[in-house]
């Protein structure tokens, strides 16, 4: 029999064992067909076909039966994981193998194991420790600052496959199929003693929902949830008090606007121990500003933005462009402190009850991590935003909203641009 034949063999009968051990992975493993070329060199895949060479895997299988399988694995793996990039630096592609190989190595099936797992499991484990979370950009940045010779035996142990003759695109259908897989490994692996722990939180961090979180702050400004009564009549009263708390801004200025001449007030605390928060916060009270005139909530919308790390630094009211551009040129991010939400709630509720909200529609509490919550619902709808660029995981109570954007997406220039699937 030719050699082109007997890997082609091999090749197609690792295709079934890969299937065997990783019933979740089947779909994805089907819907590449693999090629076998003559002479040496590592498997390529392009998203559609893993092309190995016939010399290299029969020296492998006979090295070790279980290399072939292995190699298919990987492949499989980084378009399930959206690596498709053909031109990386040297330390993203090293992450990315990294990641597959941790995942494979957790996943230590009877025929995708091969020698060295303890000392991959070992070194990924410690650079992931280091990196906070096992996603490629924060991963490839820790090895960046490793020594050469160490990148060098990393890609020793990790690298199985070529990554040039990638597509360079992540398609709709690898997308679809990340979701499916995770899908699957949550509805049917059961009692794999954690071994899927690690794929589940990879993929999570692939499939993480990329919020548009211009469409949420129009979404959430332009909501009306409450139902204010007409006023039918001029009324003095509230004309002097709108007067003489808002400066020179009467609540209502005429009989004709009379069903919508209700200030609309919107609060953004701002939690102002992260240090390094300086851009992405004053980037997003521009967003909320502009939202506030370019949906035509009301020329009279008032945007209240108070700072807090464990109490209440200040509050400044923002009315116009002026007013805006003097808050955040004095803005100043202290860093370090603790974070307690409370605070901004009880001086929020005290200022409803005494008459200094009369119409608050929203509190966003811009943050970057944990906190204190309230343990009571508040009277007005609450979003907690989170500017978060190391993939953690946050809890609000049932009462808040929730959004979680990276830095990136809120530095990012271009509106209306949906990255929903
Ligand atoms: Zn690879």
């Amino acid at each position: 029999m030719d050699r082109t034949a007997a890997a082609r063999d091999i090749v197609s009968a690792s295709a079934s064992r890969l299937c065997l051990d990783m019933r979740f992975l089947t779909r994805a493993v089907l819907s590449l067909s693999t090629d076998v070329e003559e002479g040496e060199g590592a498997p390529r895949c392009d998203g559609r076909t893993v092309v190995f060479r016939a010399d290299t895997v029969l020296e492998s299988f006979r090295e070790d039966p279980n290399s072939v399988t292995r190699d298919l694995a990987h492949c499989v793996l980084h378009c399930v994981l959206g690596h498709t990039s053909p031109a990386n630096t040297p330390e993203t592609d090293l992450a990315e193998d990294m990641l597959v190989e941790y995942v494979l190595d957790c996943l230590d099936t009877p025929h995708t194991s091969v020698p060295g797992r303890d000392d991959r499991v070992f070194v990924c484990e410690r650079l992931f420790g280091k990196a906070g979370a096992p996603a490629v950009d924060l991963l490839s940045a820790v090895v960046a600052e490793t020594s050469r010779w160490q990148l060098d035996l990393h890609r020793r142990m990790f690298v199985r496959d070529d990554h040039s003759a990638r597509s360079g695109t992540d398609d709709a259908a690898w997308r679809e199929l990340s979701q499916q897989v995770m899908a699957e490994v949550e509805g049917f692996v059961r009692d794999d003693e954690g071994r899927t722990t690690a794929l589940m939180q990879i993929l999570r961090i692939r499939n993480r929902r990329r919020y548009d979180y211009r469409s949420f702050l129009r979404k959430f400004m332009t909501r009306r949830t409450t139902v204010r009564e007409s006023q039918t009549e001029f009324d003095p009263i509230y004309y002097t008090y709108g007067l003489s708390h808002y400066g020179n801004l009467p609540l209502i200025d005429s009989l004709e606007q009379s069903d919508t001449a209700m200030v609309d007030e919107f609060v953004i605390a701002v939690d102002t121990s992260g240090s390094t928060m300086r851009g992405p916060v004053v980037r997003f009270l521009e967003e909320a500003f502009d939202v506030l005139r370019q949906t035509g909530v009301g020329r009279d919308s008032n945007l209240h933005v108070i700072q807090c790390d464990d109490q209440v630094r200040s509050d400044d009211v923002v009315r116009s462009e002026g007013d805006l551009r003097r808050l955040v040129k004095g803005f100043e991010l202290k860093g370090g402190g603790n974070t307690d939400f409370r605070p901004v709630f009880d001086y929020v509720d005290r200022l409803i009850e005494e008459g200094g909200f009369r119409n608050l529609r929203g509190l966003m509490y811009f943050t970057d991590g944990q906190g204190t919550y309230p343990t009571r619902r508040p009277s007005y709808d609450v979003a907690f935003v989170f500017c978060d660029d190391r993939y953690r995981e946050h809890e609000v109570p049932p009462w808040a909203m929730r959004i979680v954007v990276r830095t990136e997406d809120l530095m990012a220039d271009a509106p209306g641009d949906s990255r929903d699937p």
